[in-house]
């Protein structure tokens, strides 16, 4: 018998939880896409944050609904406007790494009021997409730490 209250235990158990196990598949687009192009993949692949790759597909930019939305607002020519252009570029990207503890994405997604974080890998050419941390990832953790509340 350990003598941890039960909050103690729950506390460890959420220290232990990491990116890697939470994360869910990235989706990228060129820095040249169109925003028309942006939107449409925004749509078909079911995402609220779409990330911004140059010819490396290394990690330059983030793309949320609200960008895309800002920028469609009385702009006539969404084909011709390439996303480089309006997405927050590096090196204001918040990221995280597979070895993170889910925590620490926690924290930054609300202290910088973001709705999800790129996993990166380090690469000689920059930063490689290799996952996404979002709300839902968090809300998934929540659920998986009380083995009864799974639903699905
Ligand atoms: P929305 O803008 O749709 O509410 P977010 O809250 O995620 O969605 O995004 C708010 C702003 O922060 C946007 O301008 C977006 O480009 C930027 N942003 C989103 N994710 C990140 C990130 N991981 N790092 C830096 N900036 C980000």
């Amino acid at each position: 018998y350990t003598g941890k209250t039960g909050s103690e235990l729950l506390t460890e158990n959420i220290k232990k939880l990491k990116v890697q196990d939470y994360q869910q598949v990235p989706v990228a687009v060129n820095e040249d896409a169109s925003i028309y192009d942006a939107i449409t993949t925004m749509f078909l692949e079911d995402v609220g944050t779409l990330f911004v790759v140059n010819e490396h597909s290394c990690l330059t930019g983030v793309l949320s609904r609200k960008d895309l939305l800002r920028a469609s607002l009385g702009q006539q020519r969404l084909n011709e406007i390439p996303v480089h252009i309006i997405m927050t570029r590096m090196p204001n990207i918040t990221v995280c790494r597979k070895n993170d503890s889910l925590l620490e994405a926690a924290l930054k997604l609300i202290n910088k009021q973001i709705d999800g974080l790129p996993v990166v890998k380090d690469t000689e050419k920059g930063l490689e997409i290799v996952g996404r941390i979002t709300k839902t990832s968090m809300t998934k953790a929540l659920v998986e730490l009380t083995e009864e509340n799974r639903f699905d």
